[in-house]
Formats: C-alpha cells, structure tokens, sequence
C-alpha cells in the first residue's frame, strides 16, 4: 500500500498530540512531534543561560545539538546528546520558551532540516505548526486541527498533574499569548495550508476526530 506523509497543524491544546498518535497507530506509522524538537532548543537553551534573542549563542548550541527521538518501554522519548529530556520539556516556563526561541530564523533552518530528514522515508503523522506550510508543502494529507480558546485551556487545565498547583486563568492567558506570537510572527507563522482539511475539535470527541480523519486517509489511499 501507498505510505503517506501526513501533517496535523494547530495551536496549542486542539487535541493533536493524541490524536496525531492514535492516527499513527491505526496506520501503523511514526508519529512525530515537532514542537518537542522547539521545547528541546528552549530547554538547552535555558540549561546553558543562552538568551532566546542571542542568535550567535543560538547558532553554536545547535550546532552541538543532537536531538534524537527513540522508541523505550515507556512510549516515544527525546534526547539531547544522550541526556533524556522528555519530561523536563514539559513545563510552562519551556510552552513560552519555545515558543520565543521558534521565532528565531536560526532555529527554524536547523530544524527544517532535521524534520525533512525525519520524513524521508514517509509512513509517518507530524504534527507541529508549519507542517503543511512550510516544512513539507507536498505533503500526501494536510489537517488542520482547531478549537475555541476556552475549550482548548479547559481541556489543558484537566490534564494538569497537580490542578491545585495551576489556576485556569493563567493556562488561558498563556495560551493566548503563545497563540498570538505563533500566528503573528514573521517567519513560518502558525495557519492552516490552502490544502488542508480544517477540523474543530469544539464539540467533538478524541475518537470522533480520528475517525473523520481515518475517513480522509483511506479515501486519499483508495484514489491510489
Ligand atoms: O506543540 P507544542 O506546544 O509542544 O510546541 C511548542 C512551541 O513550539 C509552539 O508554541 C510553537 O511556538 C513552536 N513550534 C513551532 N513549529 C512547530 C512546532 C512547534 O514553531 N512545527
């Protein structure tokens, strides 16, 4: 069968980090997350007290800089020269740092390579920002995964390990920030391509996305 390279776009909690797996796995592809490889700068970046404007500092990091996805007992985890980051990415301070630092056109370069590599092979979902936009424009299926601001915090405050710890005031604040410089910035800025299937998550379930999504798949597979 024809393998495809498939791309999921959207902002912050739309539902594509699960959806964009559970569609791998029922296609038997990899998934990739492309904004744990932004995390992963920031989060170097930060460790190194490297700034997100000092583009020379930036550039010889990511020269150094391995970033590695690698398959352990505990599902899909990321390296930084050997060093397992996959947790510590996971913070507020690290959403905002990433989101600075992807503005960087440095950091872009880098990383359009390093994803166009990790697609070489296709059979795979990437789910990111510029997926369908920029970083591969000829890919097979686009989607683009939307939901209200409100529903996308609510759904982020439910998955907060401590809710005592967060208020949902400043998940939603957060997000419209992040959201804001994702779609206003320069360079790659987050909007769905001419050519994807835009899908609101608002009122629908995590199955019901991925069935509308295996539909469009199976129809593109079925054309040949
Ligand atoms: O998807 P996630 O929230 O982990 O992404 C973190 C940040 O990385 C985003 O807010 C965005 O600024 C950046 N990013 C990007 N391009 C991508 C993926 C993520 O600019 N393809």
């Amino acid at each position: 069968m024809k393998k495809l390279l498939i791309t999921i776009d959207g902002p912050a909690g739309a539902g594509k980090s699960t959806v964009s797996r559970a569609l791998a796995e029922r296609l038997g592809y990899r998934y990739v997350d492309t904004g744990a490889l932004y995390r992963g700068v920031a989060y170097v970046a930060r460790h190194r007290g490297v700034a997100e404007q000092d583009d020379a500092g930036l550039s010889d990091l990511l020269d150094a800089l391995a970033l590695n996805f690698i398959l352990g007992n505990t599902g899909q985890r990321l390296t930084a020269n050997g060093e397992d980051i996959t947790d510590a990415i996971r913070t507020p301070e690290i959403s905002m740092l990433a989101s600075a630092v992807s503005a960087r056109p440095v950091v872009r370069e880098v990383l359009l390579r390093v994803q166009r590599e990790l697609g070489r092979q296709k059979a795979a979902v990437f789910e990111g920002r510029d997926m369908g936009t920029v970083v591969f424009p000829d890919a097979d299926v686009k989607f683009f995964l939307d939901a209200s601001t409100r529903t996308r915090a609510q759904r982020r405050f439910a998955e907060a390990k401590d809710p005592s710890a967060v208020s949902f005031e400043a998940i939603e604040r957060d997000m419209r920030q992040r959201d804001r410089q994702d779609s206003t910035r320069a360079l790659a800025p987050l909007k769905a391509a001419a050519d994807a299937v835009v899908i609101d998550s608002t009122e629908l379930t995590i199955d019901q996305v991925v069935e509308q999504m295996l539909a469009h798949v199976r129809g593109v597979l079925d054309r040949g």
